[in-house]
């Protein structure tokens, strides 16, 4: 059970707006003065924010505790905003040096006629994945990478047939022919990693995406149960398939961007721990110490054999693997 009163008094409210909002420019000695996004402001500041209540003295007119807070801001419900606010609140989580920057605005998904002609991309693909073109690829995400055949219709994972290096154009974007991981939350296409079958790079993408300001998944967090973070979206398909009782899973694509956007932020609040499981190489120890100073509920770990949580999968087995999951989050 919450208790509500005690979740009040322990949470000082201007650092919560804070975290939401970004540093206040303007503060007296017990409060501080926003911009009020409730009412999308531009020219005032009327939102007044005091260690234990908040008002809108402009259009809104409205004010409460946190919770009435965190309710308006994130949209939730009275019981989801207590729980997020119960379980491992990330407050930290602004306060980032050097690692990380924090935009001021948060990261958007490419505009609506990018998306129509991305879903078009992705259902052709994901067509031909399960037809006969598709056998090779569809044989490689089953076999080698131990992806169910639910697993791969959910992600939405498709197939453009040519050469390894090659691209085409659909539509007005560049597509490389290969693997399509499409990169959707919230049913917003945030972008399509491509898996190449060979060459020296072997993961490009569509033109015109933003999966530098997405998280893979993000919409599968839940309040309330841990977040395994690994760097490609195979492994965090693999954590999601194999420990979905107990765990949730997210990818941020590349170790060479460590960033979380703020934008997702409000889906971390409610999470108790999160596990980085990044790559054992140099670039998946840099990135998973960017990561851990997002927040002192972050914690890094890494696969006992393998590189990465695919290739453990691959030698370990399913069991294995889940029995391995269930400890690191349970640490
Ligand atoms: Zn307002």
């Amino acid at each position: 059970m919450i208790d509500v009163e005690k979740l009040k008094l322990q949470i000082d409210l201007r650092l919560i707006v804070e975290r939401d909002l970004g540093k206040s420019r303007y503060h007296g000695r017990d409060y501080a003065v926003f911009k009020c996004p409730l009412h999308h402001e531009q020219k005032g500041w009327s939102l007044v924010v005091y260690s234990d209540h908040w008002r809108c003295y402009g259009k809104c007119q409205i004010g409460g505790d946190v919770i009435a807070w965190a309710q308006h801001y994130h949209q939730l419900t009275f019981y989801e905003a207590c729980e997020r606010l119960a379980n491992g609140d990330l407050p930290q989580i602004e306060t980032v040096n050097g690692a990380c920057r924090v935009p001021e605005s948060m990261a958007q998904p490419p505009d609506a006629a990018w998306q129509a002609t991305a879903r078009h991309i992705i259902d052709e693909a994901c067509a031909r994945l399960w037809s006969p073109e598709g056998q090779r690829a569809w044989g490689y995400l089953v076999w080698e990478r131990g992806l169910s055949e639910q697993t791969i219709r959910l992600a939405q994972i498709g197939y453009l047939p040519g050469a390894p290096t090659a691209w085409r154009e659909i539509e007005g974007l560049n597509v490389p022919c290969g693997i399509l991981i499409p990169w959707i939350v919230d049913d917003a296409v945030w972008g399509i990693k491509v898996r190449r079958a060979a060459g020296e790079q072997r993961y490009q993408q569509v033109s015109g995406g933003n999966i530098r300001g997405s998280l893979y998944l993000a919409d599968q967090v839940q309040p309330g149960l841990p977040l395994i973070v690994t760097e490609g979206e195979f492994d965090a398909l693999i954590a999601w398939q194999v420990g979905s009782d107990f765990t949730r899973a997210a990818a941020i694509g590349s170790a060479s961007h460590a960033c979380i956007d703020r934008r997702w932020y409000g889906s971390l609040l409610g999470v108790p721990r999160m596990i980085a499981c990044m790559d054992a190489d140099a670039a998946g120890a840099g990135a998973a110490t960017q990561l851990a100073a997002l927040s002192g509920a972050v914690r890094c770990v890494q696969v006992p054999s393998g590189k990465d949580l695919s290739e453990y999968y691959q030698q370990a087995g399913e069991n294995t693997v889940k029995e391995w999951l269930q400890r690191m989050v349970d640490q």
